[in-house]
């Protein structure tokens, strides 16, 4: 079945409420509240509503001010509002525009037309997340790029210096693949990586957890609230299973089959250029060590 779009349609004004009921109920999965307070209760709700129809004057709150609040939440911020109120004066719709609405429009609606607005602005929602999913994506292997990775890993850093906790940062690098393409050819490369790639996905498991492609042949595994003894068992895992493909690497100087290297570090703290860059340097003694292992950072900072 198709997912209907979710419309949040925020009035105290009950028989407004049936009015923009009647005329939306058949194309969208329609959502109430009669109060600012029910508003951000229901916004809260999983999955969260796709637009928001507001009313400016309600009981408890004004509409602006409940716009800005879900425009302040980064969780909410991408949800558009249109403001649907009987406040027809140039300053109110200029105000509606400035707390972040996307649209304004003034009572009493024609069905035609706020139809036709309610799906403009769904239509320029899913472009957006068409583009914001595009553009933090690897295209050969599906996982996050260089992009999100980093945000992500900032992220998290920002969160462990605030809460505490652990953030373990894997590593992984495939052994010898400059010369794997020089055999087998790039197309060829390509696929080994895919398949890589789909062995890093399978062994994580928590939501949490974040794979990334950060360069030609390096993955980035960010494991949030994860001791190093943990993130070693994963990096381990994935090790052995890339080594299970058995993919033939026949001028590999480590083994018949195409391996990786990983190096690991965790951090309680510290900040992000240190956790990737005490990786790093694992990883480096993974290569010169003699490739196909994982090295771990002993020093928890
Ligand atoms: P090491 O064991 O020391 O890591 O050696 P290496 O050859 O894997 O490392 P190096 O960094 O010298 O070479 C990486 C190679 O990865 C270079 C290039 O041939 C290959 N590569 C990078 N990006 C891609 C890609 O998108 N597709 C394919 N097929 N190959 C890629
Ligand atoms: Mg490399
Ligand atoms: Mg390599």
């Amino acid at each position: 079945m198709i997912h209907q779009p979710i419309l949040l349609l925020v009035d105290d004004e009950p028989s407004n409420i049936e009015m923009l009921a009647a005329m939306l109920e058949d194309e969208y999965e329609l959502r109430f509240a009669v109060t600012g307070q029910d508003a951000l209760a229901a916004i809260k709700e999983m999955p969260k509503p796709d637009l928001i129809l507001l009313d400016v004057m309600l009981p408890d709150m004004n509409g602006y001010a409940i716009c800005e609040r879900i425009k302040e939440d980064p969780i909410t911020a991408d949800i558009p509002i249109i403001f649907v109120t009987s406040l027809g004066d140039p300053e109110q719709e200029e105000k509606g525009f400035a707390v972040g609405g996307a649209d304004y429009i003034v009572k009493p609606c024609r069905a035609l037309s706020i139809k036709a607005r309610i799906r403009n602005q769904l239509e320029m929602k899913r472009t957006r997340e068409l583009l914001h999913r595009l553009a933090i994506t690897d295209g050969l292997t599906n996982l996050a790029n260089r992009r999100h990775f980093d945000e992500a890993l900032k992220q998290e850093t920002q969160r462990l210096q605030r809460q505490g906790g652990q953030l373990s940062l894997v590593l992984i690098d495939v052994d010898f693949f400059k010369r794997f393409n020089d055999c087998y050819g790039h197309p060829e490369g390509d696929e080994c990586l895919r398949r890589i790639a789909s062995v890093i996905s399978a062994e994580l498991r928590r939501p949490a957890d974040l794979t990334a492609r950060i360069g030609g042949e390096e993955f980035a595994c960010l494991l949030p609230e994860t001791t190093l003894a943990g993130a070693y068992v994963v990096a381990e895992r994935i090790r052995q299973t890339v080594l299970s493909l058995a993919m033939p690497h026949q001028t590999s100087s480590t083994s018949p089959y195409v391996t990786v290297s990983v190096g690991i570090a965790t951090s309680s703290g510290i900040d992000s250029n240190h956790l990737y860059q005490r990786a790093d340097t694992q990883l480096y003694m993974a290569k010169t060590s003699g490739r196909n292992r994982v090295v771990q950072d002993a020093a928890l900072i």
